[in-house]
């Protein structure tokens, strides 16, 4: 059975899996560390520790690899017009990728925004490429950084302070919006290569400041 979520400050529905379990390129290669990123995630604190918000992320684990499953999401899609893949977690299995784009191809009406980190995986290429080219997907590579690096592809995001925006970056302004899109729609647009996201709370905040002293980033 299908599980989708629907954050209060989204415009769309979402299909999504329990964080960092499904985040394979959320560690550093060598040293086995969370990114600068994925620490202290968002979806790994307030609500989403709550049993009914795992609930359907741990389900969807599994009930992604029935036979029936893209068959059943393009039936429930047949009323949306924005979706989100991954409010949490990411496409961590390619076998999963493969039904992720399946469903796209089979849903033009639908704009899927894909944010990941899976493009550091070289297997995921082909797939991801193929997403790209779809009409009505976007894949928004997401940088490591917490202080506006970007990386390089078509459409991206990274994390900046205020004083770190990149220069051709558009700012998430969800910050200034007790963190709801409103009428923004940014992260779907194809012609927006890079979406910086403001850190915040005091635990990012903290980071970022130490990061910037250490690092003069
Ligand atoms: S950039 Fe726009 S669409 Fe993306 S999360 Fe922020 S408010 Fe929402």
């Amino acid at each position: 059975m299908l599980k989708l979520s629907k954050a209060s400050k989204m415009p769309c529905r979402s299909w999504s899996l329990q964080a960092l379990d499904t985040c394979p390129a959320s560690r550093d290669r060598d040293t086995g560390a969370l990114v600068p990123a994925c620490s202290g995630c968002y979806a790994t604190t307030g609500n989403y520790r709550f049993k009914n918000v795992k609930a359907p992320r741990e389900h969807n684990r599994d009930d992604w690899k029935r036979p029936e499953w893209a068959d059943d999401m393009v039936r429930e899609l047949d009323n949306d017009r924005y979706f989100r893949w991954f409010d949490s977690g990411d496409m961590y299995d390619i076998r999963l990728a493969r039904k992720i784009l399946e469903v796209c191809e089979r849903t033009p009406w639908v704009k899927h925004w894909i944010p990941t980190r899976m493009y550091k995986f070289s297997k995921f290429s082909v797939v991801l490429a193929r997403l790209e080219a779809l009409p009505n997907v976007v894949v928004r590579l997401s940088s490591d950084s917490i202080t506006g690096e970007v990386i390089s592809g078509s459409t991206t995001s990274t994390i900046a302070t205020l004083d770190t925006v990149p220069s051709d970056a558009v700012v998430c302004e969800a910050y200034t919006r007790e963190g709801k899109c409103a009428d923004c729609r940014a992260c779907w647009d194809k012609t927006v290569s890079v979406v910086a996201y403001i850190g915040h709370g005091r635990s990012m905040v903290k980071r970022q400041t130490d990061l910037i002293a250490t690092t003069g980033a």
